[in-house]
């Protein structure tokens, strides 16, 4: 146990992280990994919400996505790695988190919204769909945490969590609803209402210069890509520009990647400067910078990543996974304890055995 405050934060395993991944909220959680009790989620059950037939497809991603994690600098003596369906608790707070939601207010959640609109499921997508952002509420709450480091496109689903947990200290802790955000706990609440950290960029733009970058989206540049891949991808980044002398629109996609990865502020400043000019200053000079700076951005991810390929990678995911999600349940299980006592369900204290 520890005094420092608390983090929860994590992503779905649906494919390798990108670069928006990387921006909005990986770069956070590697620096505030010291600082901060971290727990990281892989969200593997609401891997199923689109692809429940394919559950392959998942057990690979999971692993593929811990091993992104730690060649990212996630250090796994430093936070602890949570496979949600290994943590029982945090789906059944879901349970009771749904009773707490008005459907209505769950169903006009702008991020579920324009994920059901990207994914063009119409109307046949299944129940357990918007279930998810429910779940994400107990992910998150079963921890506990001060804070949840996300990209933008999450603030909404945080929003929901802070209201989840407002309406439970207040329903069955007997906090007055009136109770500022900070004193919840103070006054007797169960959960805290946790603060949003929105990473550096927090929605990055995908090469096609579609509003985020995303593995549905198919316009992103993965953190395993290759050298090669990634000149290729900068390269296709499109201005509409004709000549060395045209004046450039420094709001474009290829300017939202100078400012985002070109890490000398003189040389940012300079580019736009120019750019804005026409000042004899080509697109390709300045996609051959940026997947310059890229490149060398990754190259100790891409190292990291290689002890980790194959067979003996993947054993030695699955292990921290077990080990981990024994610290995971520690915690979660202590919360749920707590919940039920609250809610006047509470007929004795449960003990998990975990697994070999
Ligand atoms: P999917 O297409 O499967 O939804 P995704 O690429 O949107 O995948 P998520 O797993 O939904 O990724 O997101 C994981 C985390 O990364 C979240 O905190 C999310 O806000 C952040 N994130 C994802 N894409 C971006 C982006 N383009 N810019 C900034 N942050 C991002
Ligand atoms: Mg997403």
């Amino acid at each position: 146990m520890t005094d420092k405050p608390r983090i929860l934060t994590g992503d779905t395993p649906s494919g390798n992280l990108h670069l928006g991944h990387w921006v909005g909220s990986i770069e956070n959680r590697v620096a505030l990994q010291s600082d901060y009790d971290c727990f990281f989620l892989i969200a593997n059950m609401h891997a199923f919400t689109k692809r429940a037939e394919r559950v392959g497809e998942i057990q690979r991603y999971t692993l593929d996505m811990v091993k992104d994690w730690l060649a990212a600098g996630i250090d796994p003596d430093r936070c602890t790695l949570v496979l949600q369906s290994e943590v029982p608790a945090i789906t059944e707070l879901s349970w009771y988190f749904a009773m707490l939601l008005p459907f209505n207010r769950v169903m006009r959640n702008p991020t579920l919204k324009s994920e059901l609109e990207q994914d063009d499921v119409g109307d046949v997508y299944s129940f357990g769909f918007p279930l998810y952002t429910v779940g994400q509420c107990a992910d998150i709450l079963a921890f506990r945490p001060d804070l949840v480091p996300v990209g933008e496109d999450q603030v909404a689903h945080i929003e929901m969590t802070r209201e989840v947990a407002r309406r439970f200290n207040t329903v069955y802790c007997g906090v007055d609803s009136h109770t500022e955000d900070k004193d919840f706990v103070k006054a007797g609440g169960l959960f805290p209402i946790p603060q949003v950290k929105v990473g550096r960029v927090g929605r990055l733009v995908g090469i096609d210069g579609k509003a985020k970058m995303s593995k549905s989206l198919n316009n992103a540049i993965y953190l395993t890509d290759s050298p090669k891949q990634i000149k290729k991808k900068i390269g296709q980044i499109y201005t509409g520009r004709q000549s060395l002398d045209e004046p450039g629109d420094t709001s474009n996609t290829l300017f939202e990647y100078v400012r985002t990865f070109i890490a000398d502020e003189a040389r940012v400043r300079e580019l736009e400067d120019k750019y804005a000019k026409g000042d004899n200053i080509g697109d390709g000079h300045i996609k051959a910078e940026i997947a310059d700076e890229i490149n060398t951005m990754l190259e100790p991810m891409r190292a990291r990543r290689a002890e980790l390929e194959g067979e003996a990678g993947d054993r030695k995911v699955i292990d921290l996974l077990k080990q981990h999600a024994r610290k995971a349940n520690a915690v979660t299980e202590e919360t749920f304890y707590l919940a039920k006592q609250a809610m006047g369900i509470d007929y004795g204290r449960r003990e998990l055995k975990p697994g070999q």
